[in-house]
């Protein structure tokens, strides 16, 4: 039910986007001229085509620097993902989070403080992830172990609290700030239709993230992506 509605989302957009393309094309012709008849063939005028749905996601926030300029891009392109983030974060700045549900964005547990829980007793791990929701002051359905880090007793202790854990299909390391255009050429080399592209919001400087992500969401829709929200 919830992928043939995105489904529909995504071709109602990449149409709306073709005619979009078509009145810009079709706007103030310039008059024809001598050169006119020795000129290349002009390049058919093909919509872009919907290619599929894909997800943002980001981590280890909120920050109170990074965070807000990321909820700034996504609301720049009318787009929105989900925070995975620390309840350690959320207990300094609640009003960051409550700024990124305002705008439809949605909230994932990542843990308390990004212990890698497959080292911690199950009573530990139960610890992480309830103190983080008691910050956040409710359950989010989504859940990410810190580091990708899970096993089948991770799995199975996210799955008895109702929850889904969601780890990531593209990785471009933004985290270890390889530059600004690497960090955009490393997902456009590596999307596909539903990935669900990680991307971090708190643990460090995070401007190459940013700058990248301006460049990412018309790069992506260039290409006939739809930048979809996931069900958390
Ligand atoms: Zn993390």
């Amino acid at each position: 039910m919830s992928t043939m509605r995105i489904t529909l989302i995504g071709r109602m957009a990449a149409l709306v986007t073709a005619l979009a393309l078509a009145s810009t094309l079709t706007s103030p012709a310039s008059p024809p001229t001598a050169a006119a008849p020795t000129a290349p063939p002009t390049v058919a005028t093909v919509p872009v085509a919907y290619a599929g749905t894909v997800y943002l996601t980001f981590d280890d926030g909120p920050h109170p620097t990074w965070t807000p300029r990321v909820l700034s891009i996504l609301r720049k392109y009318g787009v929105r993902g989900v925070f995975f983030q620390l309840g350690q974060n959320v207990s300094y700045y609640p009003s960051i989070t409550r700024s990124l549900r305002s705008y439809g964005n949605l909230i994932g547990n990542h843990t308390w403080s990004h212990p890698n829980l497959t080292t911690l007793s199950t009573t530990s791990v139960t610890w992480q992830l309830n103190k983080m929701e008691s910050a956040l002051g409710y359950r989010p359905r989504c859940v990410r172990p810190p580091y990708g880090a899970t096993n089948s007793r991770i799995a199975s202790i996210i799955a008895s609290r109702g929850q889904r854990q969601i780890l990531w299909t593209v990785d471009p390391r933004d985290w270890s700030r390889p530059g600004t255009w690497t960090i955009v050429n490393r997902v456009l080399a590596n999307v596909r239709p539903g990935s669900r592209i990680l991307l971090h919001d708190g643990g460090g400087d995070r401007s190459q993230t940013v700058a990248a992500l301006d460049i990412l969401i018309p790069k992506l829709r260039a290409r006939g992506y739809v930048i979809g929200l996931m069900a958390c």
